[in-house]
């Protein structure tokens, strides 16, 4: 059954060694994900032994803009990701880093709200396209012109500053 919450979070007080499915989902809203709607899903298990590992297929649709052309799209994200939580004598030997965290065996219950946040942010490529298909009218030649563009201002930008030297030096000469 889908839990609907505020927050990602799994009680772990309690639950026997092995695995048992987890089934959450919380609105975008309460992630702070304004480009999403709806409500993010977090789907998988978690393997409780000395250590938990939660194996989570997530889903989140958003609206974009498509970044070459330009037009609203939506687009739905299904990233993978697995944390691992492990007692804190077992800490040591490991390095705490974005996917492992160190949870109090005490503790009645994991929020791993930030870890889905940054795994939906993540899943957004750096060029957003509404279709893959999606290219530039002109395609290559756009490169191929800010390429030259950029060389020759490079080039500019080296004669100028060869020039500059030039004119310091003979500045000085006259001066002196
Ligand atoms: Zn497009």
């Amino acid at each position: 059954m889908e839990k609907v919450e505020d927050r990602f979070t799994l009680k772990i007080r309690g639950l026997g060694h092995g695995s048992h499915s987890i089934d959450i989902a919380v609105p975008s809203e309460s992630l702070d994900l304004p480009m999403f709607h709806g409500k993010i899903t977090a789907k998988g298990q978690i393997t409780v032994g000395e250590s938990l590992l939660l194996s989570l297929r997530l889903e989140a649709t958003g609206s974009f803009i498509c970044d070459r052309c330009g037009c609203d799209f939506e687009r739905t994200f299904r990233p993978e990701i697995q944390l691992l939580y492990v007692p804190p004598q077992l800490a040591t030997s490991l390095n705490e880093d974005d996917d492992v965290h160190v949870f109090d065996t005490q503790t009645n219950e994991i929020d791993f709200t930030e870890d889905i946040r940054d795994a939906v942010m993540l899943a957004i490529p750096m060029k957003n396209l509404h279709s893959p298909d999606c290219k530039p009218l002109i395609a290559g030649e756009e490169k191929g012109i800010l390429d030259d563009r950029l060389s020759a201002l490079g080039g500019l930008y080296a004669k100028l500053r060869e020039e500059e030297m030039n004119s310091e030096g003979t500045g000085s000469v006259s001066q002196g």
